[in-house]
């Protein structure tokens, strides 16, 4: 009886096994044509200010309609893409598009601001990320401080030499970096005094129960600290309520990103929400 449940779970295993496993080649297959197809795109998430209520930044992320599968989320596809290198054309495209989409809005009227993209560490190991970045840049004519590059604390894990070399050279080209998820990576401290980074992204899993859970108010406002105590600005992302923003105020948080603003937004319709200010913000004055 035993051997037999054994085995039937055996089964039921391998077969889900094989089934992520049919899914991942589908969608290794598919992301090799994806980019020629046309079938990625990116949304923008506006990053507002604490201190004016102002839109003061936008996040760029990836988005992947698969003709069969749907939307695809890039949690599922962007391992996909690091596993297979496609991360490196992929993560071009993405440079390309979000400073030329930046472009096209101030083209349009719309006030400066800065774009932020996601980086993967795989991009930020291949040879000349730098330079890439700055051709790109030339090309579109955009200044560098306009654009800040989002690394997980993974960038410096297997060659923290080798990362401290590129962040040093984006630093020279006047391109800021900020590190996205802080407080869920493996890095050291003491990186952060070798690292060239302008800003710590508080991960949402910090910010989700700050209502109602000590631990995270303690770990968010020692973040936030200790960020300000080495010069360093801080954002915090996935704010969803008024409560998570007046906490993320009161321990000194200057900006903020989630869906208490706005979920990330198609490029047409960014300038108006830009427009139209933090109704948000305006609704409860008394706040902040
Ligand atoms: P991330 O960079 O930490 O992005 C934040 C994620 O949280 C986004 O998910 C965003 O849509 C979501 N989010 C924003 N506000 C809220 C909120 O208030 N509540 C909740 N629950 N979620 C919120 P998304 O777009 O699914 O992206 C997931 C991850 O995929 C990103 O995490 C990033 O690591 C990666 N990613 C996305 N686009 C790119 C890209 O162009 N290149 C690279 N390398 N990675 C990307
Ligand atoms: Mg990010
Ligand atoms: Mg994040
Ligand atoms: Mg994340």
């Amino acid at each position: 009886r035993a051997k037999q449940d054994g085995r039937n779970s055996f089964r039921f295993f391998t077969s889900l096994m094989q089934a992520e496993a049919r899914r991942g080649l589908q969608l290794e297959n598919s992301l090799r044509r994806a980019l020629e197809r046309d079938q990625l795109s990116l949304v923008y998430q506006p990053q507002v200010s604490l201190v004016s209520g102002q839109v003061i930044g936008a996040e760029a992320l990836l988005r992947w309609r698969h003709p069969e599968l749907g939307e695809v989320s890039p949690a599922e596809f962007i391992p996909v893409a690091e596993s297979t290198g496609l991360i490196v054309p992929i993560g071009e495209w993405v440079m390309r598009t979000a400073v030329q989409q930046l472009k096209a809005w101030m083209a349009q009227g719309m006030a400066p601001l800065v774009m932020s993209v996601n980086l993967s560490s795989v991009q930020f190991r291949h040879n000349d990320l730098p330079g890439q970045i700055s051709r790109i840049l030339d090309e579109v004519a955009l200044p560098a401080e306009l654009l800040e590059l989002e690394l997980t604390e993974g960038v410096a894990m297997r060659d923290p030499q080798g990362a401290i070399a590129v962040m040093n050279d984006l630093h020279r080209r006047g391109i800021r970096l900020s590190i996205d998820d802080f407080g869920t990576g493996y890095s050291s401290l003491s990186y952060l005094k070798k690292f060239r980074v302008y800003k710590l992204k508080v991960d949402q899993s910090f910010v989700r129960d700050l209502g109602d859970d000590p631990e995270d108010r303690a770990i968010v406002s020692a973040i936030i600290s200790m960020a300000h105590s080495l010069g360093l600005q801080t954002i915090a992302e996935g704010v969803e309520t008024l409560e998570q923003m007046q906490f993320l105020r009161s321990q000194g948080c200057k900006e903020v990103q989630g869906y208490l603003f706005s979920r990330p937004l198609r490029a047409e319709e960014f300038p108006a929400f830009v427009a139209a200010g933090t109704r948000v913000l305006d609704e409860h004055a008394e706040l902040w």
